[in-house]
């Protein structure tokens, strides 16, 4: 699956990511983290997007372009991917198109979140006091002043995308305003409604998640190997050893039973033909080997 998360900063792309990420087991493609991850390394990449980034601008086309088309090559993306943050311009969504058409990869969809602008401020603001409470360290651009250039530049260079995908058929859109899983949920059923997942997707993740709250079924066989008594390794493998032996027994004991039945039929029609004697007692042994059998 291959999807896109669309959304000015603090709409929650990055939360929805991580849990899509753990739901559906794709990897998270996140420009704005690799282009962190390059201005710490200092490669020159983060040499040139650092004051970029700082400044809430965006770093040029071809330098996102060229970092998204080699991670989507690395063996981990193969299952499918999130792509947060990027596209942010249509330069970026057309050089996307042809790269995806160049690999023989198919989008899936496009998700916005709609959020209210108002409420953004606040939710940066949240997020920051609690980055400071667990002692990571803030980013650069999540002060107010940052935070409101960046959302400029969203309405003006991001925002076209919207109508960009929805002109190809690929864009959903879904209240980012909602509590966190019901955003989640309501992903889910949109990629569900699209056929991007399948239906068993989430049981299956249920289940890893909850065994005793799921089907029945799981629920019944949790609770009977729950009360079962475990079996040592020794114990079960002497068990396996001795139900091998009496299946070789039984199977010997059918064959001396069939072998005696088939003389006794044979004894019993000298009166008859040899030939028939012969026929019958071939019909008849498999019947009595049966009759014996079920009266063991
Ligand atoms: P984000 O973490 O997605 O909010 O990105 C942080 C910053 O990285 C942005 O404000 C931009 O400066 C830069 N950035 C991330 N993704 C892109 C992109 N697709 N195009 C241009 N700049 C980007």
């Amino acid at each position: 699956m291959r999807i896109i998360l669309l959304g000015p900063p603090g709409s929650g792309k990055g939360t929805q990511a991580q849990l899509l990420v753990q739901r559906y087991g794709i990897v998270q493609l996140s420009t704005g983290e690799m282009l962190r991850a390059a201005v710490a390394a200092g490669t020159p990449v983060g040499l040139k997007a650092k004051e970029i980034m700082a400044s809430g601008g965006l770093v040029p086309d071809e330098i996102v372009v060229g970092i998204i088309s080699d991670r989507i090559d690395q063996p981990d993306a193969k299952n499918g991917f999130i792509l947060d943050g990027f596209p942010r311009t249509v330069p970026q969504a057309e050089a996307l198109d042809d790269l995806l058409k160049h690999k023989h990869l198919k989008l899936d969809a496009v998700i916005e979140l709609r959020v209210n602008e108002s409420a953004l401020l606040s939710r940066v603001e949240t997020r920051v006091a609690q980055m400071r409470e667990r002692g990571e360290e803030v980013r650069v651009d999540d002060t107010p002043e940052v935070l409101t250039k960046r959302l400029a530049s969203y309405r003006s260079q991001t925002e076209p995308l919207i109508h960009y995908y929805s002109e190809r058929r690929k864009l959903s859109t879904i209240d980012g305003m909602m509590a966190i899983d019901e955003v989640t949920r309501a992903i889910h059923r949109q990629l569900l409604a699209l056929g991007a997942v399948e239906p068993k997707t989430h049981a299956r993740s249920a289940a890893k998640a909850a065994p005793a709250k799921t089907a029945r079924g799981t629920r019944t066989a949790a609770k009977k190997s729950a009360q079962k008594p475990a079996k040592s390794g020794k114990k079960a493998a002497k068990s396996a050893r001795s139900a091998k032996k009496a299946a070789k027994k039984a199977v010997k004991g059918a064959k001396k039973v069939a072998k005696k039945t088939t003389e006794r039929t044979a004894k019993k029609a000298t009166k008859k033909t040899a030939k028939k004697a012969v026929k019958k007692g071939a019909k008849k042994a498999p019947k009595k080997v049966t009759k014996k059998r079920a009266k063991r």
